[in-house]
């Protein structure tokens, strides 16, 4: 039963499942402050000002670091026991991964996000992303315990339908939370129409989501909502003027 007591990084570390939760905490904890400078830094480097998050705030943010925290715990066990299988060598297939998973992601997160808007899920869950109107980048962390374990399991149950390169999913998770922090900006700024902005969100288009509440639901293109025609405004069509 011994090498059950344990866990291993690679070859070059053993320590006890209370040390990995620990290191987890530890690793969530610094993505998530991180994240929330790297908001900072750009609302500043704009001339935008940061609105400190209050008491309600600052509690949510935590306990969703401490369900991440659980969350990576669980992603290391599946991976430990086989259930979820990683490719560690580093070739070109990185690249098609790395499309693969922003791609099925953002359809996974779409679909959970327009159900968060349906009427129960909207009042006992996701009424409390939409709480404050005045978004900020630590909005992003700012989530109902339940919304947090969806959108967690389903990115695990991602990792357990298919198998990706470890640097391809490192990518991705510094893509997502990139743009989840720039799109929790909460300015308004019209961005100029480069190819990137007819693709992907933007702080208007997610402040948009804030005002409207029942448009703009990606989280990371706007493809789906140009799809299922859930955009707020016709400009925020990629086919023409972007938001
Ligand atoms: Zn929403």
């Amino acid at each position: 039963m011994r090498h059950r007591m344990n866990y291993s990084l690679s070859l070059f570390y053993r320590g006890s499942f209370r040390e990995l939760l620990l290191l987890l905490f530890a690793e969530n904890l610094i993505i998530a402050l991180s994240a929330v400078i790297m908001g900072i830094f750009l609302l500043k480097t704009l001339g935008e000002p940061f609105n400190i998050p209050d008491k309600r705030e600052r509690k949510f943010f935590l306990l969703t670091i401490l369900l991440n925290t659980l969350l990576t715990y669980f992603g290391f066990v599946f991976w430990s026991v086989g259930i979820i299988t990683i490719k560690l060598r580093f070739n070109p297939g990185i690249i098609t991964d790395f499309i693969f998973l922003v791609l099925i992601m953002d359809v996974v997160t779409w679909l959970i996000h327009y159900i968060l808007h349906t009427k129960p899920f909207f009042e006992k869950i996701h009424y409390l992303s939409h709480a404050n109107k005045n978004l900020n980048p630590a909005s992003l962390f700012v989530v109902h315990p339940i919304e947090t374990l969806m959108f967690g399991f389903s990115w695990l149950l991602v990792l357990t339908l298919f198998t990706f390169n470890i640097y391809a999913i490192i990518s991705y998770l510094v893509f997502n939370i990139t743009l989840g922090v720039i799109s929790n900006l909460g300015i308004n700024h019209i961005t100029t129409r480069n190819s990137f902005s007819k693709i992907f969100i933007s702080p208007a288009f997610r402040l948009e989501h804030h005002k409207s509440g029942n448009t703009n639901f990606g989280y990371h293109t706007k493809i789906w909502d140009n799809v299922f025609r859930t955009l707020s405004a016709s400009y925020t069509n990629f086919a023409k003027n972007t938001l």
